[in-house]
């Protein structure tokens, strides 16, 4: 047996324990790799707040992320001794997850670790910062540079914001970060912000096109939010959307599209295909400041998850929360 934090059914929500779990009760799988690390991101809170359907069968063990070391594989490429990341696909909604010491799971859903990062690096990261490294990706796909203007990431003190902060600064942008919690400025200083401004500068109902200010943005608040800065976002700019945190409405206008040529690039990371994680993933080997991630992150344990997941849907957790699930 190993120890697994699993989501179980109770009345109308989801009650989630650690228990010794028998590996004989893992799912098919062609690869078993040996869990180091996993994360607490949005959606982690989401699946064990019970509210959103995420999870599709129960009981089944929760977390979206895991990395760890291949222990067993039958899967062509992948070799035992393979430092593996697997960011959603199916685990946590109908494949056992990453809150466990052990998984076994397809082999096409795993990437090779690039170095110089670690397993903890890359639940550091996480599917939090493999989104916003994305967001980067789509940012310079529509042909934003750091030479065009500033580059709005909302949410900034949050986990795909604190790491689209540092990454974009260290490529060389303009970094203006939106935060409700303008007390933590200092450390969205240190990651690479050039500028803070308040949230509800951004988070009530605005004019369908305002004064040009950004040359993009990587969005992962939504609602009103989306929609000001769709309509601030300057000619030809691209605004990444990947979050709801204020909502998942979009209560904007045709205008930005239409006047300003403006792209709303869509992302989402769950069925990203392969090729385009091998990227983002050699991307964020090569582009994340290792210091500015450390400074994200925070350790806890399997059994501290349900507490943290419960906080993150409050807005609470600054930056990423990386899970030691053998502590
Ligand atoms: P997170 O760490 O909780 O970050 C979200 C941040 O949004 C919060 O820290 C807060 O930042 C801000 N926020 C919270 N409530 C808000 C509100 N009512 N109005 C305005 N801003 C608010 O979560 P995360 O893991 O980074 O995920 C962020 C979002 O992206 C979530 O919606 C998640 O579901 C989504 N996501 C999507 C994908 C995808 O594949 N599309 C992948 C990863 C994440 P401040 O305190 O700085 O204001």
């Amino acid at each position: 047996t190993f120890k697994a934090l699993v989501a179980s059914k109770s009345g109308d929500g989801v009650s989630a324990g650690v228990v010794d779990f028998d590996e004989n009760d893992l799912m098919p799988g062609d690869v078993t790799v040996a869990v180091e690390y996993s994360t607490v991101n949005y959606k982690d809170g989401l699946a064990l707040g019970g509210k959103s359907g995420i999870i599709q069968k129960y009981p089944l063990i929760a977390g979206i992320d895991l990395s760890g070391t291949v222990e067993a594989s039958t899967c062509p490429g992948i070799e035992v001794g393979d430092r593996v990341v697997a960011n959603s696909w199916g685990l946590s909604q109908t494949h056992h997850g990453g809150y466990a010491q052990k998984a076994r799971l397809s082999g096409d859903w795993l990437v090779k670790i690039p170095a110089p990062l670690s397993t903890k690096d890359a639940m550091a990261i996480g599917t939090a910062g493999y989104t916003a490294m994305l967001c980067i990706l789509a940012l310079e796909h529509g042909g934003i540079a750091p030479d065009r203007g500033d580059i709005l990431v909302t949410g900034a003190n949050g986990g795909v914001g604190s790491i689209a902060v540092a990454l974009l600064s260290d490529l060389g942008y303009r970094v203006v970060a939106s935060t409700g919690r303008l007390e933590e400025s200092d450390y969205l200083r240190e990651l690479g912000a050039a500028e803070v401004i308040d949230r509800r500068t951004l988070s009530e109902p605005g004019k369908p096109v305002a004064g040009e200010r950004w040359a993009g943005a990587v969005d992962s608040v939504g609602s009103h939010t989306l929609a000001n800065v769709l309509a601030q976002t300057g000619y030809r700019g691209v605004v990444t959307a990947c979050g709801l945190a204020q909502g998942l409405d979009l209560p904007g206008s045709v205008l930005p599209f239409i006047l300003r040529n403006v792209t709303l690039a869509g992302i989402d990371s769950v069925n990203a295909p392969q090729a385009v994680r091998v990227e983002a993933w050699s991307r964020l080997a090569r582009d994340l400041d290792l210091g500015k991630l450390a400074r994200t992150t925070r350790m806890i344990g399997l059994a501290d998850v349900p507490e943290v997941a419960a906080q993150i849907l409050e807005g609470k957790v600054q930056g990423r929360t990386v899970v030691d699930v053998n502590a």
